[in-house]
């Protein structure tokens, strides 16, 4: 299986189709945010330093996410393909990731693009907040995280444009998960044939 990127804006649903996808077809799946919320709870210097950032809606530095991601990334069996979710947010990430996988002999793959209202973001990300307890799934928080995905990591989709290997998918045009899935399946077989 390729490699795949799943991008979007904060509750656009990455972590809820890399776990449809990852069960579909039995590939790795990276989700540093899960990474980090790991550090946090098991209270490591990691931890304490992501925290920081997270709380406030920032990104965490570049090098850091980067020395965590390849971590992750060789502690997966190679050939099933891997899902990145959450990475990359900036373009140095995505250079890195790039330079990291042809290290290894590996490609990006191909990138899956969310594309959602900032409204139903808001709503979804809001109704996260009481079932599942996120400290950054605050309004607040929340419209950081919308500004700087909108500085910092929607350029990337230009990038992956430009790499040939972007694929979008929209809530307005798909209008639930099933039909979500459905075109994200459809494009995954297409890409790995
Ligand atoms: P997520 O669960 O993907 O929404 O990530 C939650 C938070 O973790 C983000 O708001 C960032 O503070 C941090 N984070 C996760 N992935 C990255 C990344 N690739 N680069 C920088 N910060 C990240």
């Amino acid at each position: 299986m390729k490699n795949i990127i799943i991008f979007g804006a904060p509750g656009s649903g990455k972590g809820t189709y890399s776990a449809e996808i990852k069960k579909r077809y039995g590939m790795g799946h990276i989700s540093t945010g899960d990474v980090l919320r790991a550090e946090i709870k098991n209270n490591t210097d990691l931890g304490k330093l992501a925290k920081g950032y997270i709380d406030q809606g920032q990104l965490i530095p570049d090098q850091l996410m980067i020395d965590i991601l390849a971590v992750q990334y060789d502690s997966h069996p190679q050939g099933c393909g891997v899902i990145f979710d959450g990475f990359p947010r900036t373009i140095a990430q995505a250079e890195a990731l790039k330079k990291m996988l042809a290290e290894r002999g590996h490609t990006l793959g191909m990138m899956i693009e969310l594309i959602v209202g900032e409204d139903i973001l808001m709503e979804r990300l809001l109704r996260r907040a009481v079932l599942e307890g996120r400290e950054d799934d605050n309004e607040e928080t929340i419209r950081k995280r919308f500004a700087v995905y909108h500085s910092q990591t929607e350029p990337l989709s230009k990038w992956f444009e430009q790499e040939g290997i972007r694929h979008t998918f929209s809530w307005d045009i798909c209008k639930t998960k099933e039909g979500m899935l459905e075109a994200i399946f459809a494009e995954i077989e297409k890409e790995n044939k």
